[in-house]
């Protein structure tokens, strides 16, 4: 392990740290497996920048990675008899990452340029691109369908720019929606990063918890599709705000939203939910500088994509 980044340094405990973390994400996705749950949540997984041998980005070990290679085999046979039917042997699984940064560990583990075997995974991260931006790597741009190397249709991004608001997340949505649509996963994997909300200390977008386009409208529609969902964590620096977020994102996964104006329960850390001391996470007066023509450049390289996408998702599945 590369021991010199700042961003990751060694820590008393990490030994124990590391299994235990990758051992939560992959006890998650077990219970999906076996058809124990329908939806499975593990908030202190999600460690997106992780790579095979090298901690990045204050990811120690790459959870979701092994998670997805988890979900491409059939279930270890078990004593106890599911209470859902068994997935079928190859199933298809969607990525699909929320953090403001783009999920280099995942994206590139899995990126395969002009794939000639059928592919069960495909990986869609929506974030924050910019010249400079953690992380580096070349897959956080648009994806270019007319390039000749390197364009992979199941290895998808949507870079937002600065300031990005409900409005063009409830956008961006139409696309990541139809990208599932012609995919259709068996299981869908959500890493749900809360440094894209307002209030984080990155300051970069302006994302809401509530109302329509919001993370927690997300949320709400991943979970109506069909297949199961795997919920993670990530990022997320402002931790009254984080632990906000996974608490109504677990309201939604379990079918009953909290009241985002109810009031939070007194407990030792109460004062770090001033001024509010409720549940929301409300959008700050960021300017969202994603322009029309900004957005609509995403949608017609969507468009080409999804052509390709289809026509590819029909030649391995026919
Ligand atoms: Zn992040």
């Amino acid at each position: 392990m590369d021991d010199g980044a700042q961003d990751s340094p060694l820590f008393p405990g990490l030994e124990d740290y590391v299994p235990l973390v990758a051992g939560a994400t992959l006890t998650a996705a077990e219970t999906l497996k076996t058809g124990f749950a329908e939806v499975a949540i593990c908030w202190d997984g999600g460690r997106h920048h992780a790579h095979k041998s090298k901690a990045s980005g204050f990811c120690y070990v790459a959870d979701i990675v092994l998670a997805l290679l988890s979900l491409k085999k059939l279930p270890t046979p078990s004593p106890s008899s599911p209470s859902l039917p068994l997935p079928k042997p190859k199933p298809r699984i969607m990525y699909l990452d929320l953090d403001l940064h783009f999920s280099d560990g995942v994206s590139e583990a899995f990126h395969q340029p002009n794939p000639t075997t059928a592919p069960q995974i495909l990986t869609l991260s929506i974030h924050h691109n910019s010249p400079g931006f953690f992380p580096a790597s070349p897959l956080a741009a648009l994806p270019d369908p007319s390039s000749d190397s390197g364009f992979d249709p199941f290895t998808l991004s949507i870079p937002l720019a600065q300031g990005a608001f409900n409005t063009t997340y409830k956008r961006m949505f139409t696309l990541i929606d139809r990208t599932r649509e012609i995919f259709n996963p068996d299981y869908v994997v959500v890493q749900c990063g809360a440094d894209g909300l307002a209030g984080d200390p990155y300051a970069v977008l302006n994302w809401s918890l509530g109302g329509e386009g919001s993370m927690g409208w997300y949320i709400e529609k991943i979970i109506a599709w069909p297949g199961r969902k795997l919920l993670l964590g990530g990022g997320g620096y402002n931790s009254p705000n984080v632990a906000r977020t996974w608490a109504y994102l677990t309201s939604i996964a379990l079918k009953a939203p909290l009241d985002l104006e109810a009031s939070i329960p007194d407990h030792s850390a109460f004062p770090q939910y001033a001024p509010s001391f409720t549940m929301d996470v409300p959008a700050g007066f960021m300017q969202d500088t994603n322009e029309e023509e900004d957005l609509k450049r995403i949608e017609e390289a969507y468009e080409r994509i999804f052509v390709i996408l289809e026509e590819r998702t029909r030649a391995f599945n026919p």
